[in-house]
Parts: structure tokens; C-alpha cells; sequence
């Protein structure tokens, strides 16, 4: 028996890096998820590879967008007919020091995170209070704990992200469902990829376990929040970061 048998899983930003490792996780552990993300060739190209669509749907969902967030939650029901794990973990940077940060990339970036990631935890808490049951995992960074040079958007976003875990997590634990934080470190993805070598260089130095972490590492880590492995946790925040900026 998996650890998430008949369960119905949504995740954010699932087509490809960490979203879609988490999905990978949840599929092997006996449950069937529901990706939402904006780009459609890559969500197509996802549900193949989780095994098609007896176990995996795909959606269209830009997550600053309420209608979008709706649509993919109710997604779920109408396929799987639950929704007992959300992971909010659609993300985007727009990095630049203060000094030349526009406007517009500091609005862009606290949308998708933090706006992103409260529509996610209200609408999934009002499908789930129904159930009596539910987990929701939004997706930090370890940027949210330490900040950033060059990402007070995204520190700030991510810092949020922690805010707005502890506080729902008080509003709905007497409906039985959690709300829990991952914050990732320097992990191997297509966001990481395009980082300058001097910074990627710069990171490694900063980590006692000697390596960046790999998608999966997160995503066992969100397995945990999302099963009754942790069924006594709500309102935490983990850090997988190979022991960086402990
Ligand atoms: P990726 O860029 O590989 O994946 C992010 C996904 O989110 C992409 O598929 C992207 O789609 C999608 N996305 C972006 N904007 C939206 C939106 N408005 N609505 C829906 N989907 C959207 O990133 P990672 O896998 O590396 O990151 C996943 C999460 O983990 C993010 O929240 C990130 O901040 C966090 N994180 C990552 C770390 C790392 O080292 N990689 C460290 C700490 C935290 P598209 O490609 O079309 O834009």
C-alpha cells in the first residue's frame, strides 16, 4: 500500500523541475495527481511520462489568477473525485539588485509566489474543509529565510509564503487539514541551470554536505507533509539544503 492510495493530488508549476518530481513521488506512492501549468506542450509531454491519464491530468492554470485556480482544484474532484493534497510550487525569478529592479519584476514575482500560493491555500481549504481533511504544501526557499542579494522580490515572495503557511494553518487545523513549508536550498533544476557559474560556485561553498540537492530530495520531503506521516504537523517549515544558512 502507498503512502497516498486513492489519493488526489494537485500541483503547481508541475510540469517540469521540482513540480514535477513531487508528481512523480505521489504517483508512486499510489496516488493521482493533476498538473497545472502554463506551458501546455511541456503538461502534455508530463502526464505521458507519469503514465498517462488513468493517473495524471494536466491543466492549463496561470496560479496568480483566481479563475485559473478554481478551474484547476475543481479539475481533481471532477477526475479523481478529491482533492487531499495541494502543492503550491509554481515559481518564477525576474533577479536584480534593488538598485536596477524594475516595478514590474517585483510585482511579477510576489504574484506568482505569494498571490499564487494564497489563492491555492484558500480555494483547496474550502474543497477540503468540506472532506474534513487535507494537506497543503507551499513551496518556499531558503531566500525566504536568509534573503538574497539580487532577489528582494523573491525573498520577500518567499518569506510571505512562510507568513501565510503559519496563519492558515491556524485558521483550518480545526478542520482537519495542514498546511506546511518546504524550503528548498540550491537544488538542480532549469531555474538553477541558468545561474551564472561565480554564483553557482559562490552557493556550494556555503553548503557543509558538499552538493546541490536534487529534485527528489525536495519532493520526498513534500511526500512527507502530504501523507499521514506527518499527521501531527501543521504550520512548520522544513529546510532541504544540505545543512546551508542552518
Ligand atoms: P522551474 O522553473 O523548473 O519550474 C517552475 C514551473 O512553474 C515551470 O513549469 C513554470 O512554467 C511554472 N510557472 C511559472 N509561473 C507560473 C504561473 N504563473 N502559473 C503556473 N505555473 C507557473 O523551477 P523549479 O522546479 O526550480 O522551482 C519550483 C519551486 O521551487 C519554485 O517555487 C521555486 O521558487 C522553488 N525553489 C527552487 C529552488 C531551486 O534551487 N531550484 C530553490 C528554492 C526554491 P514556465 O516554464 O512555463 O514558466
Amino acid at each position: 500500500m502507498g503512502l497516498l492510495e486513492g489519493k488526489a493530488v494537485v500541483v503547481t508549476g508541475g510540469a517540469q523541475g521540482i513540480g514535477l518530481s513531487i508528481a512523480h513521488r505521489c504517483v508512486s506512492e499510489g496516488a493521482r495527481v493533476v498538473l497545472g501549468d502554463l506551458d501546455r506542450a511541456a503538461i502534455e509531454v508530463a502526464v505521458k511520462e507519469l503514465g498517462g491519464e488513468s493517473v495524471a491530468r494536466g491543466v492549463y492554470c496561470d496560479v496568480t489568477s483566481a479563475d485559473d485556480m478554481t478551474g484547476l482544484l475543481g479539475a481533481a474532484v471532477d477526475a479523481f473525485g478529491s482533492l487531499d493534497v495541494l502543492v503550491n510550487n509554481a515559481g518564477i525569478t525576474r533577479d536584480a539588485t534593488m538598485r536596477t529592479m524594475t516595478e514590474e519584476q517585483f510585482d511579477q514575482v510576489i504574484s506568482v509566489h505569494l498571490k499564487g500560493s494564497w489563492l491555492g491555500t484558500k480555494h483547496a481549504s474550502l474543497i477540503m474543509r468540506e472532506q474534513k481533511s487535507g494537506s497543503i504544501v507551499n513551496i518556499s526557499s531558503l531566500s525566504g529565510k536568509a534573503g538574497m542579494l539580487g532577489q528582494t522580490n523573491y525573498s520577500a515572495a518567499k518569506a510571505g509564503i512562510v507568513g501565510l503557511t503559519k496563519a492558515a494553518a491556524k485558521e483550518v487545523a480545526h478542520l482537519g487539514i495542514r498546511v506546511n513549508a518546504v524550503q528548498p536550498g540550491l537544488i538542480r533544476t532549469a531555474m538553477t541551470e541558468a545561474m551564472p557559474q561565480k554564483a553557482w560556485d559562490q552557493k556550494m561553498q556555503e553548503i557543509p554536505m558538499g552538493r546541490a540537492g536534487e529534485p527528489d530530495e525536495v519532493a520526498k520531503v513534500v511526500l512527507f507533509y502530504a501523507s499521514d506521516l506527518s499527521s501531527y504537523l501543521t504550520g512548520t517549515v522544513a529546510e532541504v539544503t544540505g545543512g546551508r544558512l542552518m
